[in-house]
């Protein structure tokens, strides 16, 4: 496990945080690479009849009786989003005019967010809600934390993992969220009648996209096991 190999060792150096260290990056480089590499595999298939990520966003809304204020480009590559403030799917620009599967599998997604706020879905409102005070602890915990560490003060360290736990929860609150969106989306391209080809392309950008949300969720839950054996160590 990962903690009892954190502390107990004296002040030598810090293997636990080198563990941490290579661990987050192996596992962040690899679920890069990865959505990366399908996402460009099945952005070269087509999709049959040739729409657009733009027209299929739409065929789902009217799909799922939805409604959404407006399906604007937004810039770079897999940068798509839903932003629930204006009601509003922001497409990279490959996914809002390409018409391949990776197009159609990312603009359902991002209609299934729009289709998770239309219908009230709670962790995507608990989500919402929590963004103000995860924006705040996360731009102040480690400050609070190096200050409580140089000054030995466990409260203070203690009040900083507090902060780092709430991005910690973020991070975990954000996967029911996505794999529903995800959810949806495949949901959507069975029932309107695509082929295998498409069906199959889409469900697999969507688990590679997936797993960079599960990456991003296990690196902060290791982190945070790491902050709470730092507490432990220097008591
Ligand atoms: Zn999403």
């Amino acid at each position: 496990m990962f903690i009892p190999y954190g502390y107990g060792y004296g002040y030598g150096f810090d293997w636990s945080y080198l563990l941490l260290v290579i661990v987050s990056l192996v596992l962040g480089f690899a679920t890069q690479g990865y959505i990366r590499s399908t996402y460009a595999t099945w952005s070269k298939v087509d999709l049959p009849g040739s729409q657009s990520g733009a027209d299929v966003a739409r065929a789902m809304l009217r799909a799922s009786n939805v409604e959404v204020d407006g399906i604007l480009s937004t810039p770079g590559e897999l940068t798509d989003h839903y932003d629930p403030r204006d009601n509003t799917l922001h497409l990279s620009d490959g996914n809002l005019r390409g018409g391949s599967v990776a197009s159609a599998a990312v603009a359902c997604h991002e209609t299934g967010h729009a289709v998770q706020t239309a219908r009230g879905y709670l962790p995507g409102r608990i989500r919402t809600a929590i963004v103000p005070i995860v924006n705040f602890a996360s731009s102040v915990w480690m400050i609070v934390f190096i200050i409580g560490a140089f000054m030995a003060m466990t409260g203070l360290m203690q009040l900083a993992i507090i902060l780092f736990a709430f991005a910690v929860v973020f991070q975990i609150v954000t996967l029911p969220v996505e794999f529903d969106a995800s959810h949806r989306a495949i949901a959507y391209i069975e029932s309107a009648g695509y082929d295998q080809t498409t069906v199959r392309g889409a469900k697999k950008v969507l688990t590679a996209a997936a797993l960079t949300y599960v990456a991003a969720a296990l690196t902060s839950v290791l982190q945070l096991f790491y902050l709470l054996g730092q507490t432990q160590r220097r008591r």
